[in-house]
């Protein structure tokens, strides 16, 4: 059976900035009959992801991630239906999921490494399983869970960067959620600071490519910060880190400004940060969604139920077609539109 299929074209170098020619559209075959404990599914949504740009490396520089390698064809999150299945646990019909997905528009996948969707529990969204009840959502939920000691009651404030992201723009909603008083996001446009106050019930947003971030983080922040939810690293977050309390956590999720430097991860402070952390015994432990995955079920359940109560409002930016997935990872690294891209492969 004839497929098209997006290959890894050319490494950005990891100093380098990726663009859409990284990647290649192409035709590929796959086998017509499915073997026993196979299914053949029909891609329907990609996801494209920051921590992608660590596989375009020749080294991904973690031993969790393992590279793409030139002229193969990529993967990540994705979602399909299922066309014809040999899997005892697998219908025709069934939706499912995969970290793994090929990035084709058909495939013969092994059916025990599936996860089987029900669209119910999103109103049908069935792309929300690549972000708000996915991996993004779980990663915003178990980051603040997990390393962001947020108490009911405690008058804590949060500050999310990356706030107009994916998972940060989840974070600061799950933040107030748990129990924050203050959620204060930092975005890079105008419409994402205004989206993040006026429909994602932010307090207030700074765009921090206008004005000074240190001085209306002072203003809106009276008590200082007791929770970052960091997602971006560099001076941002050397801003925010100043300005925190003692006793305070910082949940290290990601480092997107660095990412596009060869630098280790988590990269390191500069010394006068890094002496302020230390003397305010600020917590900046490593965190990895991928090793909370005991409480995926429920957690995913949990951000359901906030979806179907209006309570958590969910974003996405569609891209259509699969030749366009490199054009949509290129501009999900610059910044992208507000929430979770996600490409359209197939109706
Ligand atoms: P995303 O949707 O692409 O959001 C990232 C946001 O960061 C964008 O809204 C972008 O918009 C902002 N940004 C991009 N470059 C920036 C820069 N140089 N300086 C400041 N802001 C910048 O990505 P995501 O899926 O939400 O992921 C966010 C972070 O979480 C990433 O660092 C990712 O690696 C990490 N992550 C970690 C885990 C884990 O297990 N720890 C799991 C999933 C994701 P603006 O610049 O316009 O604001």
């Amino acid at each position: 059976m004839i497929i098209q299929r997006v290959v890894l074209n050319s490494r950005p170098g990891k100093n380098g900035v990726p663009v859409a020619e990284n990647f290649r559209l192409e035709e590929s075959t796959i086998a017509d009959t499915v073997q026993a404990g196979q299914v053949r599914v029909k891609t329907l949504y990609l996801s494209v992801d920051p921590y992608m740009r660590c596989r375009m490396n020749e080294d991904t520089g973690s031993d969790y991630l393992q590279p793409w390698q030139l002229s193969e064809v990529a993967d990540g999150g994705g979602i399909g239906v299922v066309e014809e299945s040999k899997h005892d646990n697998l219908a025709k019909g069934d939706f499912v999921t995969s970290f793994t997905w090929p990035w084709q528009t058909v495939a013969i996948l092994d059916g025990s490494l599936l996860q089987k969707l029900v669209p119910q529990l999103v109103n049908g969204r069935l792309s929300y399983f690549l972000g708000a009840a996915g991996i993004t959502g779980l990663t915003a939920l178990l980051g603040i869970r997990e390393k962001g000691h947020v108490a009911v009651g405690a008058n804590q404030t949060m500050v999310v960067s990356g706030a107009a992201g994916a998972c940060g723009s989840l974070a600061g909603q799950i933040g107030r959620l748990e129990g924050c008083s203050r959620v204060v996001g930092i975005a890079g446009t105008d419409e994402k600071c205004s989206i993040l106050v006026q429909e994602m019930g932010f307090d207030a947003a700074i765009n921090y490519k206008k004005g000074d971030v240190a001085k209306q983080l002072r203003e809106l922040c009276p008590g200082g910060v007791d929770v970052y939810f960091d997602n971006v690293g560099g001076d941002i977050s050397d801003t925010v880190i100043s300005q925190m309390n003692q006793n305070s956590h910082i949940i290290l999720c990601g480092q997107i400004s660095q990412y596009n430097k060869d630098v280790p991860y988590p990269p390191p402070l500069p010394p006068d940060i890094e002496k302020i952390q230390k003397e305010r015994n600020i917590t900046r432990e490593r965190f990895l969604v991928l090793n909370y995955m005991d409480k995926q079920e429920a957690s995913v359940l949990q951000l359901c139920q906030w979806i179907q109560e209006g309570k958590l409002k969910v974003r996405e930016t569609v891209v259509e077609g699969l030749a366009n997935i490199g054009a949509a990872f290129q501009s999900m690294m610059n910044g992208g539109n507000i929430g979770k891209q996600i490409v359209l492969v197939s109706k």
